[in-house]
């Protein structure tokens, strides 16, 4: 679905709807409204539909490429995950909550300087964090900046949302915040599979050109496959490259 084509068609949908309601029996009018809310909710909890604002959840390519990324650092496995990047040489990006910062000024700095990028995950990740207003948000995105700033003096451009949701307060504030929404195209679900084989494998059965990768540095059993997941992406012909890279898009402001 290209950019904001399936907004387009909603619009026209709703409209079309609106005209058609008083001729329709009433089960009709709720079967309709419960359509066009469902379209909704569906477009809140996926990114790549670009409804609300566009998100990169791949890249445009027919190279053999794909990146990493690991949310909701600084966090207990990061440093492992770390050593294991630079032991196969391999560059990543992880979307950091802003609250985890203070108190890990080793692994930020070690973020920075073995060449990974540094994105922004929001400042508090809560769990409302999506009822709040644009605002809000932005200034919650803010705050998460001026701690990667502080921490490293760099000011993040990259902006994953919480739990991956979407909505319009959100997408107002990504925007008038200057920032690039990321998704991803490859959920590896590391934060519910316990079976570390099943979990390689789902991963490895999705491998795209352009592929990005969803994983948790916060997770143990990511940590565990890492070395390994590294060697079947590369034993399957791809090449591990940062998603800034692979996208063509800054990470800094
Ligand atoms: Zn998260």
């Amino acid at each position: 679905m290209g950019k904001l084509k399936l907004k387009t068609l909603y619009i026209a949908g709703l409209v079309i709807a609106g005209i058609c309601a008083p001729l329709m029996p009433w089960y009709c009018v709720v079967l309709v409204t419960l359509f066009f809310l469902s379209v909704l909710f569906l477009a809140c909890i996926t990114l790549s539909l670009n409804f609300f604002i566009p998100s990169k959840c791949k890249a445009i390519t027919s190279k053999k490429l794909v990146a990493l990324t690991f949310d909701d650092g600084p966090a207990r496995y990061t440093e492992n995950i770390l050593d294991t990047l630079q032991k196969h040489n391999v560059q990543a990006s992880f979307f950091c909550i802003g609250k985890n910062i203070p108190g890990n000024p080793l692994i930020m700095n070690r973020l920075k300087n073995e060449g990974h990028v540094i994105g922004n995950h929001s400042y508090s990740h809560g769990y409302w964090f999506d009822m709040s207003g644009a605002g809000k948000m932005l200034a919650d995105m803010r705050q998460m900046d001026r701690e990667v700033e502080k921490a490293v003096g760099l000011r993040p451009l990259l902006f994953r949302p919480p739990y991956g949701v979407m909505n319009p307060s959100l997408a107002q504030a990504i925007k008038k915040g200057g920032y690039t929404s990321i998704g991803w195209n490859i959920r590896s679900f590391d934060t519910r599979i316990k079976d570390k084989q099943k979990l390689t494998s789902r991963i490895i059965g999705q491998l795209k050109p352009g592929s990005i990768i969803l994983l948790h540095d916060s997770m143990e059993i990511t940590a565990a496959i890492l070395p390994e997941l590294i060697k079947e992406i590369e034993s399957n012909g791809y090449t591990i490259t940062r998603l800034d890279k692979m996208l063509n898009i800054s990470a800094y402001a």
